[in-house]
């Protein structure tokens, strides 16, 4: 049930490799930094609260800023290890860590400020954003800011080309060995290019045409009925003579500022962060052309069985061929 689904998902963020791996992502880590003090003016001698505070990193951030007092909520027991960070940066008279869950702990005040790292792979996995319009709803000051304030979702087409290379595998195995073993790739097909959403790194070089934004949440006014279905039409055309077997699914989020918004980008052609993207397989490569159109409509929901669990669903038509759909979902054990 919700309850043990729930337990699972924070228990998950009692263990420091987690913690490790989102503090050594310095993509990550560094543009909440820059976008929280960037935004200092209106953090000075203001409340904040830390939506999912984990070692209370944001947090300390914000004290930096100039806050004059931080609610840092954690749910998981990785908050014992925040308690003792603030204390070692001798923040404790303005980091309060609460250790609890934002649904249910009660806060002295309303606050001016959300600060928030709620995003998972494909932005929604783990389903986080909801414990954020929560807060904002519940504990948000009216006109109060949020950190990040606007988050957007773009597909491309790519050609995968360690799939290619996997599918291609079973027709050499002749010249290895004098065994025939070409009638696996078939069945290769159907393992790798299955309803998972695959998280790996996608190379620059694979990619088949310019992305296509397709959703936009504003963090504002997005409400939880919406989550229950992000979903947006793409359009894309191919830069050349290629082979689509997969559909490539990104996201960025967006600080405010006062100069140039500060964009936390996990596209493929910016530098690597722990997101990677979601790679989603078609059954079957098509081949495509210069100016040829992948085009259709992507949505994104929570699975039925556990409303963490991010899926995604693509009606999708390449050129002239007939319209296709696919539902992928993330396997068990990504978090
Ligand atoms: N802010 C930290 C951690 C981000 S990871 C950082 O930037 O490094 C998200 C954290 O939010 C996890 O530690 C998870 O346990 C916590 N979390 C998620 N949903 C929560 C909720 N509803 N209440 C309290 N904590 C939550």
């Amino acid at each position: 049930d919700k309850n043990t689904q729930d337990n699972l998902y924070f228990d998950s963020y009692s263990d420091v490799t987690i913690h490790e791996e989102m503090i050594a992502d310095t993509v990550r880590t560094n543009t909440y930094r820059m976008a929280i003090l960037k935004n200092s003016k209106a953090i000075e001698g203001k409340v904040v609260l830390d939506v999912g505070a984990g070692t209370g990193v944001l947090s300390i951030f914000c004290v930096q800023a100039g806050a004059r007092k931080v609610y840092a909520v954690e749910a998981s027991s990785i908050a014992d290890q925040a308690v003792r960070i603030v204390k070692l940066n001798k923040m404790e008279d303005r980091v309060d860590v609460i250790k609890g869950r934002l649904e249910t702990i009660d806060l002295p005040e309303q606050v001016d400020v959300i600060v928030s790292e709620w995003m998972g792979y494909a932005l929604l996995h783990e389903s986080m954003l909801n414990s954020v319009i929560f807060a904002r709803d519940k504990w948000l000051k009216p006109g109060g800011l949020i950190l990040p304030c606007k988050a957007e979702l773009y597909v491309a087409p790519i050609n995968d080309l360690v799939v290619e290379d996997r599918l291609n595998f079973w027709s050499t195995v002749k010249d290895q060995y004098d065994v025939d073993m070409s009638c696996m790739s078939d069945f290769a097909k159907k393992c790798i290019m299955n309803k998972d959403i695959t998280v790996n790194l996608v190379t620059v070089e694979d990619v088949l045409s310019h992305p296509s934004k397709f959703a936009e949440l504003d963090l504002h006014t997005v409400t939880l009925e919406q989550l229950k279905s992000v979903r947006g039409q793409f359009h894309c055309e191919c830069f050349g003579s290629s082979s689509v077997n997969a559909l490539c699914v990104w996201f960025t989020v967006t600080f405010p500022s006062e100069e140039k918004p500060l964009v936390l980008s996990t596209s493929p052609f910016k530098p690597e962060t722990h997101w990677k993207q979601a790679v989603l397989y078609l059954d079957e490569p098509v081949d495509v052309m210069q100016d040829t159109k992948v085009e259709g409509e992507i949505n994104l929901f929570p699975s039925e069985e556990s409303a963490r669990h991010i899926c995604i669903h693509v009606d999708y038509t390449i050129g002239n061929n007939k319209k296709n759909s696919k539902t992928f979902s993330i396997p068990d054990g990504y978090c």
